[in-house]
């Protein structure tokens, strides 16, 4: 149909923590909680239990780890001025969540956030944020990491400088944030009855140990243990990307195995072979890393991939190809149901429109059914 296709479908899976008790009832991926605030209808029935519970526990101290961490932390009254769906806004609107753990299994040197985005959530009306001195001691090697590294650098500054400027304790019904170093997941506890309901996690300590030459250290375990009560756990330790049936896929890496961009048919093969006509970007090309600027410069790289192949005559654009319009058909013919660009935008014209009665940016629309009505798709068969 096309002379290039770019595979830019991105990580939408989790990556698995491999700990005993991980599907009991209140445990949870970031990502299908991002879904369910975000409006993603196959989340929209997620509905986490927020009303059982004050205290939550959050794996990973990434920037997703803090997304979810100011959702459960902020004035409802401010998020109802952001595109939040509105199931989400009412559930939180009815939270008895009060305290949140962030828990990373390295230390502040190592946390995998960025400047801003922690500024964010450190910038919360009246949270209290709880950090402990003693995890701030940084080693030669901590020295080392911070030396190379700018943003671990401004990462750690911006923790150190929240650790000394917030009283000893919280003032009564004040919404707290504990963030939790050099412990990571050992097991899920839960309560004897027979809900399957998570009641807390069990911590090992940890130490860090220099991987020779790499420049990163790893986290160890002590055995030494501690549990950690808590009623909802969000899993925020990477994302996955999906392989799709007859492309090219790096199981090991979770990636479209690619140089610059450019699809190779399989890893293993010398010479290497590429696909031709095929290439990656973004998450489904590095892993799921980077901010959005870091998926720009990636998107660069494919494209001057697909223009310097042009230029020397891998592709041979002089053949015509049926293009979008031979696409459509053959969606068409086979019944499967597609949205068209101009669908979307009947979706977006239609949020933001249910937004403004609101004074909201958009209101999402999150059941597939009510999005193809939107996009005057409601009658094409489902596949
Ligand atoms: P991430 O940055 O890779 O962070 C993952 C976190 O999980 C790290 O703290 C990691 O610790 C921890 N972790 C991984 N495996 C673990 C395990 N088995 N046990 C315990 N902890 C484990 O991933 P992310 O937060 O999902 O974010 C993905 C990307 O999207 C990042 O590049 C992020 O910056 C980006 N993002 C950007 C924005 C923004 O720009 N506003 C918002 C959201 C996300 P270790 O470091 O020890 O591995």
């Amino acid at each position: 149909m096309y002379h290039v296709v770019v595979l830019a479908y991105g990580a939408e899976s989790d990556r698995v923590l491999g700990v005993p008790g991980e599907d009991l009832e209140g445990i949870y991926s970031a990502r299908e909680f991002v879904w369910w605030y975000n409006g993603h209808p196959d989340c929209s029935d997620l509905d986490p239990d927020l009303k059982s519970t004050d205290t939550a526990v959050i794996l990973g101290q990434g920037n997703v780890a803090l997304d979810v961490a100011r959702i459960l932390l902020r004035p409802t009254t401010e998020l109802a001025k952001t595109d939040i769906a509105e199931h989400a806004l009412a559930s939180l609107q009815e939270s008895s969540i009060r305290k949140v753990y962030l828990v990373g299994r390295r230390g502040p040197v190592q946390a995998a956030c960025t400047a801003k985005e922690l500024r964010e959530v450190l910038g919360i009306k009246d949270l209290y944020i709880n950090i402990l001195e003693s995890d701030l001691s940084k080693s030669a090697a901590d020295e080392e990491e911070m030396k190379n590294s700018r943003i671990q650098r401004r990462v750690y500054e911006i923790l150190s400088k929240a650790a000394r400027s917030q009283p000893s304790h919280p003032i009564s019904g004040q919404r707290e944030l504990h963030f939790v170093f050099f412990r990571r997941p050992e097991k899920f506890l839960h309560s004897d009855d027979s809900s399957g309901r998570v009641t807390g996690v069990r911590l090992e300590k940890t130490v860090l140990k220099e991987n020779s030459g790499s420049g990163r250290q790893s986290a160890v375990g002590t055995g030494q243990y501690e549990d950690l009560g808590c009623g909802l756990v969000l899993k925020s330790i990477g994302y996955k990307s999906v392989p799709v049936d007859g492309l090219p896929f790096d199981h090991h890496k979770g990636v479209v195995p690619n140089i610059r961009g450019r699809v190779l048919s399989n890893t293993h093969t010398e010479p290497l072979i590429f696909e031709n006509g095929l290439y990656v970007v973004g998450w489904l090309k590095r892993g799921p890393t980077g901010i959005v600027a870091t998926n720009l410069y990636c998107a660069e790289e494919t494209v001057a991939s697909i223009s310097e192949d042009l230029d020397q005559g891998v592709l041979t654009p002089t053949l015509p190809r049926p293009g979008r319009e031979g696409l459509q058909q053959l969606l068409d013919s086979k019944g499967v149901r597609f949205v068209p660009f101009n669908g979307w935008e009947q979706i977006d014209l239609k949020e933001k429109s249910l937004g403004s009665l609101k004074n909201k940016p958009r209101e999402k629309i999150t059941r597939w059914g009510e999005l193809l009505k939107a996009a005057n798709r409601e009658s094409v068969t489902e596949q």
